[in-house]
């Protein structure tokens, strides 16, 4: 019984002796009433209680659908989380992600619960939320190349290093990683962060093969390219069958093969999640058959959770009543779902960009961008414009400076947008008062093909010589996203909160009876990507 139940929390031991107890009363009637075989589920970078888009995608609710039907038809269920949960959000703003803990205590107590940390874990200057966060969770934080100095003692023993769990007779290891500021992480003093990803997994891979474990997952909050890295690890260690992964939030997938271990990533809240089923063969090799699960109208949300969620949401109107009133009227349907927003031009980044612009006075700034992942509603804006809808876009302040360039500086400023290998990316911009086109073939930090500017009823090339106007988020201006803003001349202080920007410009658009944003001109895009065999830049 202890070798069964090492590495398990003591309340975890308890709730663990009464399901083995009430098993083995059922098993004298029931035939076959063991779990016949271990599905993992797995999600990633959640920040809703809820669904999205009109309740009609994702949330935990349907989360939890999915677990009961699992274990009703008897299987041994562990949900992994790939990190990203405690902010940015509307509630975390009041909550400090309570409301995320309250959610994931009870996933956990339908089946155990394996969490890394996300880069939002540490948005915090200070370490007391995530103190709060970690001792109020009855699931387990797991960490490998990373450790809490909170200097709270519960807190600091808390994150577990080397994981595993039993399923049966089999040895489950999970080794856990999370991003270095490097890799779009924060950079806090109360959670040294170690970036030897691939060091540090394989030394804790020998140390599972040393003692037997018998099969190895990965759960990770690193980039894609780099949980590829981690999956080839497979060549040399067998049992390692999976990662699973976040911080990216669109669906990935990579298959396992003799040399790579399979990657799952799910899509930002739970619009997309993975059931992972793991077998063993007769050589004790373990096998997954990884199954991409949509959450949409199609799975009902789980109505015992649902008083969860509707808790959540009645304390959210009771601290914010203004919540659900309208502020203006969109006059399309807005996509900024951040498949979309971090992908390409969007009407509702537009219309955010525009107003950064006119942030310090007239005569409006030449120029201006803001990296999507600032923009956190997932979500479409149409028909009303509610508060709800500014207050999810902006899960965190942003103030803006304003500064200058010349044109050969911002041309290689914007570079950084377009690096990387493509997908939803939060460096993805938005722009105004300039157009660009990219072609990703190129190498990194030479895609930008043409950057061009209003010129006499026109458009013309950035003048490299010249100076322009720019306004950035303060986010930007600092060391945010890879973006390099120069700092050895004049700029301004932060100021001009975007969030009050935007309802300004909502609130004047409807004080004269107008409607807010414009379709993306599909004639004259701020953004073209070049494609091999598509139409040119700028048509
Ligand atoms: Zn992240």
């Amino acid at each position: 019984m202890l070798a069964l139940i090492r590495g398990q929390p003591m309340k975890r031991i308890c709730a663990l002796l009464f399901t083995l107890l009430l098993a083995a009363c059922a098993s004298t009637n029931a035939v076959d009433s063991a779990p016949s075989g271990l599905t993992l589920i797995h999600l990633n970078d959640t920040y809703r209680v809820g669904a999205v888009e009109d309740g009609t995608k994702g949330g935990f609710g349907r989360v939890v659908t999915v677990i009961r039907e699992l274990e009703a038809a008897g299987k041994d269920v562990r949900i992994l989380h790939g990190g990203d949960f405690l902010n940015p959000s509307l509630e975390s703003q009041l909550w400090y992600g309570q409301q995320m803990i309250e959610a994931f205590n009870y996933m956990d107590a339908l089946a155990p619960m394996y969490v890394v940390a996300g880069n939002h874990e540490f948005d915090w200057r200070t370490p007391e939320h995530l103190i709060d966060a970690v001792t109020a969770s009855d699931f387990d934080w797991l960490g490998d190349n990373y450790r809490f100095a909170t200097g709270d003692a519960a807190a600091d023993e808390a994150l577990r290093s080397a994981f595993t769990f039993q399923h049966g007779d089999k040895t489950i290891g999970i080794f856990s990683l999370t991003a270095h500021a490097d890799h779009g992480g924060n950079d806090r003093a109360y959670v040294p962060i170690d970036k030897d990803y691939l060091g540090i997994a394989e030394r804790v891979i020998e140390h599972f093969e040393s003692t037997g474990v018998d099969a190895i997952i990965g759960l990770t909050h690193l980039y894609m390219r780099q949980d590829l890295e981690l999956a080839r690890l497979r060549a040399r260690h067998p049992t390692f069958v999976l990662v699973a992964g976040g911080h990216d939030h669109e669906p990935e997938f990579s298959p396992l093969s003799d040399v790579s271990a399979a990657v799952i990533k799910g899509a930002s809240n739970a619009r997309v999640i993975w059931a992972v089923e793991l077998e063993f063969d007769a050589d004790g090799l373990p096998h997954i058959t990884p199954e991409r699960l949509a959450l949409d109208t199609g799975v009902a949300g789980d109505p015992d959770y649902a008083v969860i969620e509707d808790r959540w949401r009645d304390r959210l109107l009771e601290r914010f009543p203004f919540l659900e009133a309208r502020i203006g009227t969109a006059a399309l349907a807005m996509d900024a779902r951040e498949e979309m927003i971090r992908t390409t031009e969007s009407s509702w980044g537009n219309f955010i960009v525009d107003q950064m612009r006119v942030g310090f006075g007239k005569p409006a700034a030449d120029l201006a961008f803001i990296n999507s992942g600032t923009l956190r509603i997932d979500d479409f804006i149409e028909g009303d414009i509610l508060f709800e809808d500014l207050g999810r876009t902006f899960g965190f302040s942003s103030f803006l400076r304003h500064t200058t360039v010349t044109g050969a500086e911002f041309k290689q400023i914007m570079q950084a947008g377009y690096r990387g290998e493509g997908g939803a990316q939060g460096y993805f911009p938005q722009v105004s008062g300039f157009r660009l086109c990219v072609d990703r073939s190129r190498k990194d930090g030479d895609r930008i093909v043409s950057l061009q500017v209003p010129a006499d009823g026109g458009w013309s090339e950035i003048d490299d010589e010249k100076m322009y106007s720019l306004v950035v988020p303060d986010f930007l201006y600092g060391v945010g996203d890879g973006y390099e803003i120069p700092k050895d001349r004049q700029a301004s202080l932060p100021a001009s909160e975007l969030k009050y920007l935007v309802l300004d410009a909502i609130l004047a658009a409807t004080a004269e009876g107008q409607t807010v944003g414009v379709a993306v001109d599909a004639s004259n895009r701020r953004f073209h990507e070049l494609r091999e065999g598509k139409e040119p830049c700028f048509r």
